[in-house]
């Protein structure tokens, strides 16, 4: 039938990954290819009547510890024990390689190391890393440290620069608390193929907001949320922090490069430190008036040519989203952006 194809879109790509020294993990076997690399099949479905992509790397449901049927995410260790941590220093052999190099994408520094980039032994996305922003079991937002996410972005801004070259569009996020499988703080980063689902409505709206008024719609926001005060937070020498005006969850914040850039490779080396310090003052902010230490952090950015875009970060609670959330995607929220501005006003002025 000629709507068959329209009805089952599917992309089948593969995750590749060196086991670690350590040896295979469990269950990965039947993954390991002649040349001693595991190739975990990654299928991509988008939904009969949404743009909503799944993302399924069959591999992922033998992690040890998961049980079958009760969420392919459950974690693999402890999740909060120092002695069996694979990210700290000592523990090397414990995580997966890079095939370019067979060892770390990235180490810098030495005894035993600043950061360090590897890749996640579970792909979903194409060259799926961790970055391991300090080799101290760290997990709680009052413990962010401007100097290791600097480090961090950095090996983040190497990643997005060659992937820019391949055409792909980075995905960088970070998990802390209840949806990370390992405490330790890390940054996931990987690439797709496509412009990422929420991102490419975004940037919908910021083309047509162009088309329409001729400017920004970043620039927009922040000269209208500056003039309105009520929901600017701060800003530093490069980005402005503002409580959205309809927020997905309480307590949501943006981080938003003034530069006219879309991608973290446009980004300079001052503005990074300068991203690194606002970030770990909103980490921060946020674990003050809330007292949650549950947090995402999603950097949404795109390649250079989308220019109607800009780069920016979003911030929220993790929030065990219902029936209207999951449901229908209607968001439910208790608490005004106006006040969360206020709450993180007066945490914040010392800094701003
Ligand atoms: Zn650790």
């Amino acid at each position: 039938m000629s709507w068959e194809k329209e009805l089952f879109w599917e992309l089948q790509e593969e995750g590749r990954v060196v086991p670690p020294d350590s040896g295979v993990p469990n269950g990965l076997e039947p993954f390991l290819n002649e040349n001693g690399v595991l190739i975990q099949p990654i299928i991509r479905r988008r939904h009969y009547l949404t743009k909503d992509i799944c993302h399924m790397n069959v591999a992922r449901a033998k992690r040890p510890g998961n049980v079958s049927g009760r969420g392919a995410s459950a974690p693999a260790v402890a999740k909060d024990d120092p002695e069996r941590c694979p990210f700290g220093p000592g523990k090397e052999a414990m995580t997966p390689r890079w095939e370019g190099t067979g060892s770390d994408y990235v180490r810098i520094g030495t005894d035993p190391w600043q950061v360090r980039s590897f890749p996640n032994l579970y792909p979903w996305m194409l060259d799926h890393l961790n970055i391991v922003e300090t080799p101290l079991h760290k997990a709680s937002s009052q413990e962010v440290d401007p100097n290791e996410e600097a480090l961090a972005l950095q090996v983040a801004a190497q990643y997005v620069q060659e992937q820019e070259l391949l055409g792909r569009c980075v995905v960088l996020f970070r998990n802390q608390g209840l949806s990370a499988s390992l405490a330790h703080f890390h940054w996931q980063i990987g690439s797709l193929s496509y412009v990422p689902v929420r991102e490419a409505e975004e940037l919908s709206r910021a083309e047509q907001f162009h088309r329409d008024h001729g400017m920004n719609i970043f620039d927009a926001i922040l000269d209208a949320e500056r003039r309105r005060g009520e929901r600017l937070v701060g800003e530093n020498a490069a980005f402005s922090v503002l409580a959205p005006f309809a927020p997905r969850t309480n307590n949501e914040i943006w981080i938003i490069l003034r530069q006219a850039a879309s991608s973290l490779s446009q980004i300079s080396e001052t503005d990074r430190r300068n991203l690194a310090e606002i970030l770990c003052v909103s980490i921060k902010g946020l674990f003050a008036i809330s007292g949650n230490d549950d947090l995402f952090v999603i950097v949404h950015q795109l390649p250079p040519s989308y220019r109607a875009y800009r780069f920016h970060v979003e911030l929220f609670p993790v929030k065990p989203w219902s029936g209207a959330e999951r449901g229908f995607g209607e968001l439910v929220v208790e608490k005004a952006p106006e006040d969360t501005a206020t709450e993180l006003r007066e945490k914040m002025k010392d800094v701003f």
